[in-house]
């Protein structure tokens, strides 16, 4: 079994030295534990350490391990491709989407969640670095659309969420970053109250902290290697 509650701690004590690194005020960086493919067992020794974020890549996947886990405390973020017939799942179990990124989800999402649940919390997933292969919308549409999304009843826009494709350096590694934190900048200066910046991961989260992430989403530093490999 491999050491949970010793790499929550680690991870945590990494994310806090970024923090005075980077003269970011204490504890102002949230760590999201992404538990895709990872075993409810996992999770509940995470939780049992004191982790309450978890992020979760797959619908079916995710729903089934909420009600495995079964703890009220828990906090589950959706953080995979947003597919439509999956919206109305989603919009049911899970309390953040990080990954909308177009206005049909957006409309399915809102009129999805139940009455009896609190806002579904949403961050608007920008294609930072316009890679044709990838989700996100584009940084150009970005404003317009935040500024739908947050006039639709149900939602409550929180912020941004990237994936930057991988580069070498810090200094490179920053620069994705920079521009997403300018994008929420830009948004905020339209009226919007944005408090979230999404982003980084394992490799990268420094220079993303160090550029105003405000929740990392760190996976396998948590809870070891997954059990199936990426598709
Ligand atoms: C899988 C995943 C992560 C975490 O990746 P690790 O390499 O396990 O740290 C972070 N963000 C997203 C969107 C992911 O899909």
């Amino acid at each position: 079994m491999i050491k949970v509650t010793e790499n929550i701690g680690k991870t945590i004590g990494l994310i806090r030295q970024a923090e005075r690194t980077y003269e970011r005020a204490a504890g102002t960086v949230r760590l999201l534990a992404v538990s895709k493919r990872q075993s409810p067992e996992k999770v509940s020794a995470a939780a049992r350490a004191g982790q309450r974020d978890f992020g979760e890549n797959f619908a079916q996947e995710g729903i089934e391990k909420i009600a495995t886990v079964n703890d009220p405390h828990l906090i589950w973020h959706f953080i995979g491709h947003l597919q439509s017939n999956k919206s109305r799942d989603i919009a049911a179990h899970f309390s953040w989407v990080h990954t909308l990124d177009r206005w049909k989800i957006a409309t399915r999402l809102s009129a999805q969640r139940p009455a009896t649940l609190g806002d579904l919390n949403v961050c608007i997933q920008v294609n930072i670095d316009s890679d044709p292969g990838k989700a996100g919308a584009a940084a150009e549409n970005a404003t317009e659309l935040a500024l739908r999304v947050a006039e639709l009843p149900r939602l409550r826009l929180r912020g941004l969420m990237c994936i930057p494709r991988p580069t070498d350096t810090h200094a490179e590694q920053r620069l994705p970053f920079a521009r997403l934190r300018e994008l929420a900048e830009h948004i905020r200066g339209r009226g919007l109250e944005l408090d979230t910046l999404s982003m980084g991961m394992s490799s990268d989260y420094a220079a993303a902290i160090r550029e105003g992430a405000t929740m990392v989403r760190i996976g396998t530093a948590v809870f070891g290697q997954r059990t199936r490999p990426e598709d």
